[in-house]
């Protein structure tokens, strides 16, 4: 199973907010220059309450790529 130009994989579909359990209705693809290779996609999940939130936190650092609905990423299980 190659994954290489992908972004990471997710399991439970769950807000990445701190403290909050809501079910994600959005994946945040983000990616950290420093860290990673340019194709590579961090995933954050957001609830509808904070999605904006936690666009914003990643957007001042630069790391902001595309927000997405959690239908379009690839769940690893159910298609
Ligand atoms: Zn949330």
């Amino acid at each position: 199973m190659t994954d290489d130009l992908s972004h990471d994989r997710v399991d439970d579909l769950v807000c990445s907010a701190r403290g909050c359990r809501r079910d994600a209705t959005w994946g945040l693809l983000w990616n950290n220059p420093r860290l990673h290779s340019p194709e590579r996609r961090k995933v954050w999940l957001a609830c509808p309450d904070h999605r904006e939130q936690l666009e914003q936190f990643l957007g001042v650092r630069g790391f902001h790529r595309s927000t997405i609905p959690v239908g379009e990423l690839d769940a690893p299980s159910g298609r």
